[in-house]
């Protein structure tokens, strides 16, 4: 068992830059991350609206600079599955899959969020071979194909642009007859010829034989059914906060959200959320970052009021 001022739990952005503004702070840091460092980021393939890189920046460069520039001040990184957090007193304890524990004054929750499943006929048995949630990861098998992606905001859109660099055809279902996109992506989405919507429409069941061939869709206003032959689906219709592991300990909004103030407290004194775990308004790399900083500044103090 090691002791820490602050443990921090996820290694996006959020729990990147809690981790870089903590070991600058000198408090002796560690950051539990069951992947590799970079969180959601990574399945991005460029980044372009987080400041400071004018042509943009690939989403696994983002995130292997953010890990150096942390690690460079002294952040210890393990790669752990966090599944218990229980309270002793004042101290923390963390406990990892296997049974080996940390133990810290302070705590920054900063697990994000999954994608959320269409919960549809076909997806659990095609999930892999042909039902994906990572365009970047997956995007390059469908090179000539036709492929669809289901959703309607930023994270479709952009997945969908991107697809077209491999695909031939990339459909883009969607429940409403208007996108929650950004306007600068609708407009890129709009102008490229390889794009083609099916609005009002939702995706009922997929088929095949050894892998996708076609999506059964239908119509939310007319009850009209349609097939589209495509060999790929992406599913980009949000994400769920990675709280479970948590079995209650803060306090969640009802989509189990992490409820914070705006210094990042939790419901649990010397425990700070940060990122896309938190419930709030816009999830963004750059106000990811934002919480982080706050959340380790916020711990920083509660250290040395209480300890
Ligand atoms: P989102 O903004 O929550 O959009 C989810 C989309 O899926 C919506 O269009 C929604 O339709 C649709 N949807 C939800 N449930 C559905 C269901 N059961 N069946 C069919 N469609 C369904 O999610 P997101 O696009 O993944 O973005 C998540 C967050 O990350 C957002 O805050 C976003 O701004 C941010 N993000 C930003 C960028 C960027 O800045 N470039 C990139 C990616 C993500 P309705 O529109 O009808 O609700």
């Amino acid at each position: 068992m090691s002791y820490y001022d602050v443990v921090i739990i996820g290694g996006g952005p959020a729990g990147l830059t809690a981790g870089l503004y903590a070991a600058r702070a000198r408090l002796k840091s560690l950051l539990i991350e069951k992947a590799l460092p970079g969180g959601l980021v990574t399945t991005t393939e460029w980044v372009e609206n987080y400041p400071g890189f004018e042509e943009g920046i690939m989403g696994v460069e983002l995130a292997q600079k953010m890990e150096k520039q942390a690690t460079r001040f002294g952040l210890e990184i393990i790669q752990e599955s966090v599944i218990d957090i229980s309270l002793h007193d004042k101290v923390k304890r963390i406990t990892l899959e296997g049974g080996r524990y940390y133990e810290a004054k302070s705590i920054i929750l900063a697990t994000g969020a999954h994608p959320r499943p269409l919960k549809i006929e076909g997806e659990n048995e095609f999930r892999g071979r042909g039902v994906s949630y990572c365009a970047t990861c997956d995007g390059a098998f469908y090179r000539g194909k036709h492929v669809a992606v289901a959703g309607g905001g930023d994270s479709a859109v952009q997945e969908a642009i991107f697809l077209t660099k491999f695909a031939e055809t990339v459909w883009v279902i969607h429940r409403r007859d208007q996108l929650r996109a950004e306007k600068i992506l609708q407009e890129r989405v709009f102008s490229n010829p390889k794009i083609k919507f099916v609005w009002n429409s939702v995706v009922e069941k997929i088929t095949g034989k050894e892998g996708v061939e076609a999506l059964h869709v239908r119509n939310v206003k007319t009850g009209e059914k349609s097939v589209i032959q495509a060999e790929g689906l992406f599913i980009y219709i949000g994400y769920n906060p990675n709280t479970e592991f948590l079995k209650g300990l803060v306090k969640l909004n009802e989509n189990n959200y992490i409820i914070t103030n705006d210094n990042m407290c939790t419901s649990v004194p010397g425990i700070y959320a940060a990122g896309d775990v938190r419930n709030k308004p816009l999830k963004q790399i750059a106000t990811a970052v934002g919480d982080g900083a706050t959340a380790a500044m916020a711990a920083e103090k509660y250290i040395e009021e209480n300890f």
